[in-house]
């Protein structure tokens, strides 16, 4: 049976003090619960402050990105060996603020998967369509586009990829999908992961979620959990989210 996950993205916020004092607030606030897991994923400056205040604690922790590339000459990039030595769990890879500022593409993000898996990080690969790409009812074309790139990628390893659906239009929006419209994706990502023998892989579903939203989202057969972002800088809100 799967487990469920809750993994919190700070994206770019913290500074020393202040992680200090969330981190201390999750580990005093989480207590174990059988098939559950939580991890946060805080920016590269912090992953030895992440790996000191949660190394005794049962929550994982890992990067937001990683680097395609094996070391070498490319000025400002991180790779996912340099991560791993942190004792990082997972890496997000492909998130939707990832591909629309910073032009990562379909190959990239795959990529970045393959190096995160090779270095034994559990990439946390984000899928997800923008609004006009939704209202074209593009969904579907577009999440399974993302996601072939990537199972075309890693071939066999597919089976240790966490997957994350993110639709755009409801990242920091305060907008949900609904739970039957995030299950509807989920179910057919299943169906295309069990093909290519990942049946199995956990399926997160991110875009504002929050402690009063999170229990119908996580009620769904093919949503194993979730990728929080905004709600994962509050010590309440976030642990509320986990322990749904
Ligand atoms: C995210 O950054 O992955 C995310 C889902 O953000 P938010 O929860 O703030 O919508």
């Amino acid at each position: 049976m799967r487990g469920k996950l809750v993994v919190g993205n700070w994206k770019m916020n913290g500074g020393r003090a202040a992680n200090a004092t969330l981190l201390g607030e999750l580990v005093a606030g989480w207590q174990t619960m059988a098939g559950r897991q939580i991890a946060v994923c805080v920016p590269y400056p912090y992953l030895a402050q992440a790996s000191a205040a949660l190394a005794s604690s049962r929550i994982a922790w890992g990067a937001q990105d990683v680097s395609e590339h094996a070391p070498g000459a490319y000025t400002g990039e991180v790779s996912a060996g340099m991560i791993a030595e942190f004792g990082c769990r997972y890496a997000i890879v492909g998130h939707s603020e990832r591909r629309q500022y910073f032009g990562e593409t379909d190959a990239v993000v795959a990529a970045k998967a393959r190096a995160a898996l090779a270095a034994g990080l559990t990439p946390i690969a984000c899928v997800g369509e923008t609004l006009a790409e939704r209202e074209a009812r593009a969904t579907v074309a577009v999440v399974m586009r993302q996601l072939d790139a990537i199972l075309a990628t890693v071939g066999t390893d597919a089976a240790k990829l966490v997957v994350a659906y993110e639709p755009v239009w409801a990242i920091g929006t305060g907008r949900t999908a609904s739970p039957e419209e995030a299950q509807a994706v989920h179910a057919t990502l299943r169906a295309r992961l069990a093909n290519a023998g990942a049946a199995d892989v956990l399926l997160l579903y991110g875009g504002s979620v929050k402690a009063d939203n999170a229990k119908a989202l996580f009620a769904m057969a093919d949503i194993d959990g979730g990728l929080i972002g905004g709600a994962s800088l509050k010590s309440t809100e976030f642990l509320a989210i986990a322990r749904t």
